[in-house]
């Protein structure tokens, strides 16, 4: 059955670049060698990682502008801590929007006092905080331009006289925006970008180099920018699907044209969930996710039924995170608008039952 892949991560991958993908196994280039028996350091990888780092730029509209990218290991978990090491001197201020901007400042108080500028913990995060003040003396600013889990997304980044970081896990290459604003980016490839194992960072390399501490090697983005990310072995498989799904995206006309089929597709999702009485959204309205929609059922009885529908028409990956319950859709990047018609279908289909 063909199935319909709202999964939240790891994620959705377009077919062609999973044929491709699985055709370098097994013989990469022609050459009779598959991608993960040749050597990082051989031509034709290091050729693969040097057109990834191009396309990245590209896309983003960040080419000679003085970002640096880098494809690391150990998840954007991982950044929550690499951040801090690299930038923390003093103080640093912390937007709270979710579980995962939760999480990144658990681990920056590892070396400071962090300082929460804004919180929508105590809403359960259904919506983004807006009107808040970031101190203009203090290292750097750090926000979730999209909470995955609970379906929210920054719609106006705030204007910030501090280095700008920001975690686009979850809506990386989705939307047109002014990524000069940012000065630094970083997103774990599996939910819009290719599969896990990698972690995209884009930084502007001005800032770094200006905290006192010591910093272990393979944590130091100067060491592995001078690297160019082969400080030790890269994980070879995703950075290579993380470069397909890059092309493919720039073959559909970039950002620009991807964010329209978002949109679409977005509204399409959202006019039900709003129509539908038998759902309501989590999410505030004007800071709704077009990536993760996140809605419940007004009436639990209906759960097993609305549950058998999915599973019958082929959907994947629609409960919600157990912090939220219901279910959450998905829509990233490759997930086609054909996917969202039939869950839409379905829940219209729920209404008439009953
Ligand atoms: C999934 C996710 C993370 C965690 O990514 P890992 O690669 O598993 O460490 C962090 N931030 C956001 C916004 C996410 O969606």
């Amino acid at each position: 059955m063909k199935k319909h892949n709202f999964s939240a991560g790891p994620s959705i991958l377009p077919q062609e670049v999973l044929q491709k993908a699985s055709e370098a196994v097994l013989n990469f280039n022609n050459d009779n060698l598959s991608l993960l028996e040749i050597s990082h350091r051989s031509k034709p990888f290091v050729d693969v990682m040097e057109h990834a780092r191009t396309l990245v730029l590209e896309l983003l509209n960040l080419e000679g502008k003085g970002y640096k990218v880098l494809f690391l290991q150990g998840g954007a978990s991982t950044q929550f801590l690499m951040v801090a090491l690299n930038l923390l001197e003093k103080r640093a201020g912390y937007l709270n929007t979710g579980s995962w901007s939760d999480k990144a400042i658990k681990e920056a108080k590892i070396y400071d006092d962090i300082y929460e500028v804004a919180s929508s913990k105590n809403a359960n995060y259904n919506y983004i905080p807006k009107g808040y003040d970031i101190p203009a003396d203090y290292d750097y600013f750090h926000c979730t331009s999209n909470n995955t889990i609970f379906g929210t997304q920054i719609k106006e980044f705030p204007k910030c006289s501090i280095p700008l970081v920001c975690d686009m896990s979850s809506d990386i290459f989705s939307r047109q925006l002014d990524f000069t604003k940012f000065d630094l980016i970083y997103a774990g490839a599996q939910k819009n970008m290719g599969p896990a194992g990698t972690t995209l960072v884009v930084v502007k390399e001005d800032i770094l180099g200006k905290v006192s501490r010591k910093i272990p090697s393979i944590m130091d983005y100067k060491i592995q920018i001078s690297k160019s990310s082969m400080f030790n072995t890269p994980p070879v498989f995703a950075v290579y699907v993380s470069m397909l799904t890059l092309e493919w995206l720039k073959n559909l006309g970039g950002i620009a044209a991807i964010e329209k089929e978002n949109d679409k597709k977005a509204i399409l999702m959202y006019s039900e969930i709003d129509l539908n009485p038998l759902f309501k959204g989590y999410a505030s309205k004007g800071d709704r996710s077009i990536m993760n929609a996140t809605f419940n059922l007004v009436n639990d009885d209906l759960k097993e039924t609305f549950d058998t529908m999915c599973r019958e028409s082929g959907i994947n990956g629609l409960n919600g995170h157990r912090s939220v319950g219901g279910y959450r859709a998905s829509m990233y990047n490759a997930l086609p608008l054909e996917s969202v018609q039939v869950l839409v279908e379905i829940m219209s289909e729920l209404e008439t039952k009953a």
